[in-house]
């Protein structure tokens, strides 16, 4: 199963001249159609109900953004707008992750899907909608996995260049998420330091692996292969989620990092692998990306790396060594 879900109401959160704009969409969408959406099924999104986004969302935050958008919308904060079309298309931003996730899970053969929606959503708290974000895509999407398929493994990994507060607060206590993110520090929001590992039942469920500007492929190819992949290995989720924003993208202008398109594609193959070897389908959401040129590029390299079989470059593991140390305890076989 190869999908690529959209929905035209995705284009009507107007933001004005925000980087968080319908031009991403219109960029990734252009250069698809060019490669006749490269064999994917292309699948509208359904919105998501209620009940859906109360699994991870005060319903105080729901109504807001509701009557924001009926009243033709408004500033939430300095960062993120509603529009008259924002309620319409947060909720088919959510809609497309949760019913992705139910036809990965339902079909039970692995395979893969990508959202190409937005407003993105990783910065999205339980109670609070920020940072470019109104609901949590991912967050909604790993809910409904284990609300409808029972899924009691669902791993998060975030590799947009910022932290995803959002994904981390609403799983912070939770044993039945893994919330794994490679980020940009010091950079917005200023969140996830490689102390912060989870509360409760979820010590060591969050893994925090902040990286400094400058950061490239090596660094972040690093991580995936020499953390994230062995809490794979040892944990088997059933369902892998990537919060892929691609703002660490050399290009990008909000950030410092210096990835490029086949950083993306390595670490894309690198989930795909891990995803055939433990029989776990992957869930890819569009989060961040604010060069609409690097961005279709990198999206455009992902949806390849899901499609081939070309095995990942093994990127130098020195880096990766002391996130290892520091999670040893949590999982014994990073060491
Ligand atoms: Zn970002």
């Amino acid at each position: 199963m190869a999908l690529y879900v959209r929905h035209p109401s995705c284009f009507q959160h107007d933001t004005g001249g925000h980087p968080e704009s319908a031009r991403r969409l219109v960029a990734i969408e252009e250069s698809l159609a060019e490669r006749d959406w490269m064999g994917l099924e292309v699948v509208d999104a359904i919105a998501a109900e209620r009940e859906q986004l109360l699994r991870v969302h005060e319903a105080a935050l729901v109504d807001r953004i509701e009557d924001l958008s009926a009243r033709g919308g408004g500033m939430i904060d300095l960062d993120t707008i509603a529009s008259a079309g924002s309620w319409e298309a947060a909720l088919h931003a959510a809609g497309a992750a949760a019913g992705a996730a139910d036809r990965l899970l339902s079909a039970g053969d692995g395979g893969y899907a990508f959202c190409g929606t937005r407003p993105p959503g990783h910065h999205a708290e339980r109670a609070r909608a920020m940072g470019f974000c109104l609901f949590n895509n991912a967050a909604v999407a790993a809910a409904e996995a284990r609300a409808r398929h029972g899924t009691e493994r669902v791993l998060i990994l975030d590799w947009d260049v910022h932290h995803g507060n959002g994904t981390e607060e609403i799983f912070y206590g939770s044993s039945d998420v893994v919330y794994a993110s490679i980020h940009q520090s010091p950079l917005y929001p200023g969140t996830g330091a490689a102390t912060d590992l989870g509360t409760g039942e979820g010590e060591g469920f969050t893994v925090n692996l902040p990286v400094p500007p400058g950061s490239g492929p090596d660094e972040f190819l690093a991580l995936v292969q020499g953390v994230i992949a062995p809490i794979c290995r040892e944990w088997k989720p059933g369902l892998m989620i990537v919060s892929a924003g691609y703002d660490a993208h050399r290009d990008d202008p909000l950030a410092e990092c210096e990835l490029d398109e086949t950083a993306y594609a390595d670490m894309t193959a690198a989930m795909r692998d891990l995803g055939s070897e433990l029989g776990a389908p992957l869930l890819v959401l569009l989060e961040g990306g604010y060069s609409v040129t690097a961005l279709a590029r990198s999206v455009l390299a992902t949806l390849d790396a899901l499609a081939g079989d070309a095995s990942p470059r093994e990127a130098p593991g020195a880096f990766a060594a002391p996130f290892r140390e520091r999670l040893v305890p949590f999982w014994p076989s990073l060491a």
